[in-house]
């Protein structure tokens, strides 16, 4: 290995959810690590997200006392993904593999100082089938004090958990919360704890952060403390091959080309393809980069990269939508408003541009914004409108705005939120037959009062009350659209990410189209084809696999049977 300027035991490309869980499992046996980072700052897209990891059978679900085992985790699996057709990233194997290393993982996790716990109630996405859990499988890292990181503070990507005041820093599912905070003695309960820990950070020089920010920052605390080194603004252009065998990888350093040798292998967690308009173009087409949330490096070279040295890819055209409503200015911004809850909640309904409804609106946002994508290869449904009416405004938030709040007089004027004193006029605004989306209420109207969605059986998924409102009474997510005015808002099926890429094994190796391994090349994440298949089980089935993938990774190639 002469020709190289450098040269570790494992070479991390990106900084994503598994990078890191992977370089504490190689520091654990001694192995020099070095993570490149093509971005300024470290942590991807999993730091900006909620941090939310699907881990069924984890030991915090036995602590609570919440029902789980492999057996029951694997029967829900097969159920959700096994008829999968066109899945090579959800192979039996990988499946079990995967369910399995999760105690494993936790308990390493655990040891390395990572503070995680579990998500106290967030149903399965589809809880309804054979193993399903109700009360969910979500581990969350617990608030962490980035002021811990010292000079490495600037360096964590932020997550996308914003409260409304500086002041009450709030975990994910506190955050959830607080739009209810008129309507609710438990979140008006629940303001105060946040402000006095607010002040209590403010007293003692502490600095909360949640989500994907807390796990990341744990995650990196932890790797610096082992020794990882960890470089940003590194991209890496190119695997470095020899014989068939992955040695390494070019980079940039001092502004020159920079050659480093792996002796263990190569692991690349660099994120899928979200912000690559052309790839789009090639595998998910009728998708726009205007519509992820997906950080600014997610933009597919990796995956590219392993491709042209003979990498299998699959599950290319599946992406983990996001509905969104985007008032003016949201589509060049990083923060896009989801309107993940929006049309599951009581008082509004999702329809297709011909003004009917077509899916149960509570269903997994990968589910819901594959069927606008679907339906509008018969009907025009990209956009689709919400339909809501004044209730459903005091009551909920609209494109990141709390509930009963004055709406900006421009999302009037340039005709993003439409308004009308009745449903047939406000039909004509958004150019739908008016008798069409009159039938359409009226009808759901009905299914308000018989407490029954007949048409998509809405609310009766524990996962769909779940994105409704306990508060509603009887029903979580069916309430009458009924008092003027009337509102509509485009819906239209954006995405966090992307969900194919390289074909790998039990062991997160890299596989050719033949099933051969491509030896020292290792992937994990979304630069993956899912474990998942084509579906997403649960909260947490993106960062989940990513974690695990670097972890079972990292002692293949350290050949460590138990970190
Ligand atoms: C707002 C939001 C909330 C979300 N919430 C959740 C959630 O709670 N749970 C969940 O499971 N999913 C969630 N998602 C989706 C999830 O965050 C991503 O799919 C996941 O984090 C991807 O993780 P990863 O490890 O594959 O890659 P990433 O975390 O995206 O990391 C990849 C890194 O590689 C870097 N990189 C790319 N190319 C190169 C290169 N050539 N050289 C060097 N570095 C490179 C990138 O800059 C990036 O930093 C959310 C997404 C968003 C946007």
């Amino acid at each position: 290995m002469e020709a190289f300027d450098e040269i570790h035991d494992f070479v991390v490309v990106g900084s994503g959810g598994g990078s890191m869980c992977a370089g504490l499992v190689m520091r654990s046996v001694g192995n020099s690590v070095l993570i490149l980072e093509k971005t300024e700052v470290v942590g991807g897209t999993t730091a900006r997200s909620g941090g939310v990891m699907w881990l069924p059978n984890n030991p915090f679900m036995k602590r609570d006392g919440v029902e789980d085992s492999f057996e029951k985790a694997s029967m829900y699996l097969e159920a959700l993904c096994g008829e999968d057709r066109d899945a090579p990233g959800s192979t039996p194997a990988r499946r079990r593999r995967y369910i399995s290393e999760v105690p494993r993982m936790l308990d390493f996790l655990g040891r390395q100082g990572i503070k995680l716990t579990r998500a106290q109630y967030w149903p399965d996405y589809h809880d309804e089938l054979p193993g399903g859990s109700e009360r969910g499988r979500a581990v969350v890292a617990e608030l962490f004090d980035v002021n811990e990181l010292g000079a490495w503070k600037q360096k964590l990507r932020p997550t996308f958990i914003r409260a409304p005041y500086a002041l009450l820093p709030p975990t994910l599912e506190e955050m959830m919360e607080l739009p209810a905070y008129k309507r609710s003695w438990r979140v008006k309960l629940l303001i105060v704890r946040l402000v006095l820990r607010g002040l209590l950070a403010k007293l003692t020089g502490k600095q909360w952060t949640a989500g994907g920010a807390a796990l990341q920052g744990r995650m990196l605390q932890a790797a610096l403390r082992s020794g990882i080194d960890i470089r940003t603004d590194s991209p890496v252009s190119e695997l470095i091959v020899e014989a068939g065998e992955v040695k390494g990888v070019l980079t940039n350093r001092n502004a020159r080309p920079w050659r480093v040798g792996a002796r263990l292998g190569v692991l690349v967690n660099a994120g899928g393809f979200a912000r690559n308009q052309a790839m789009r173009d090639r595998y998910t087409p009728g998708t726009s980069v205007k519509w992820t949330m997906a950080t600014p490096g997610d933009t597919g070279e990796m995956i590219e990269e392993m491709m042209r040295h003979g990498a299998a890819v699959a599950q290319m055209d599946e992406r983990v939508g996001n509905q969104q409503t985007h008032p003016p200015g949201a589509e060049d911004s990083e923060a896009k408003p989801t309107a993940q809850a929006m049309t599951a909640s009581p008082h509004c309904i999702l329809v297709d541009q011909s003004g009917l409804r077509y899916m149960n609106e509570g269903g997994s946002y990968m589910a819901y914004c594959k069927a606008m994508l679907e339906r509008n290869r018969s009907v025009p449904a990209v956009p689709s409108w919400a339909v809501f009416d004044s209730q459903y405004l005091a009551k909920y938030m609209l494109a990141g705005t709390m509930p009963g709040s004055r709406k900006p007089q421009s999302w009037y004027d340039s005709g993003y939120l439409k308004r009308a004193d009745s449903i047939e006029a406000l039909a004509q605004q958004i150019r739908i037959d008016p008798a069409t989306l009159k039938t359409t209420v009226e009808r759901f109207n009905g299914f308000v009062a018989s407490n029954h969605d007949e048409d998509f059986h809405r609310g009766e998924r524990a996962y769909d009350r779940w994105l409704g409102d306990d508060l509603n009474k009887p029903s979580a997510t069916l309430g009458t659209i009924a008092q003027a005015p009337f509102y509509a808002v485009q819906i239209i099926p954006g995405d966090v990410g992307t969900y194919g890429g390289v074909v790998t094994d039990d062991h997160a190796r890299v596989l050719r189209e033949d099933g051969s391994v491509i030896a020292g090349l290792y992937a994990t994440g979304v630069s993956t084809a899912s474990v998942m298949g084509r579906k997403y089980p649960g909260a947490g089935s993106s960062v989940g696999p990513s974690f695990i993938w670097g972890f079972v990774a990292a002692q293949h190639a350290a050949q460590v049977a138990s970190p």
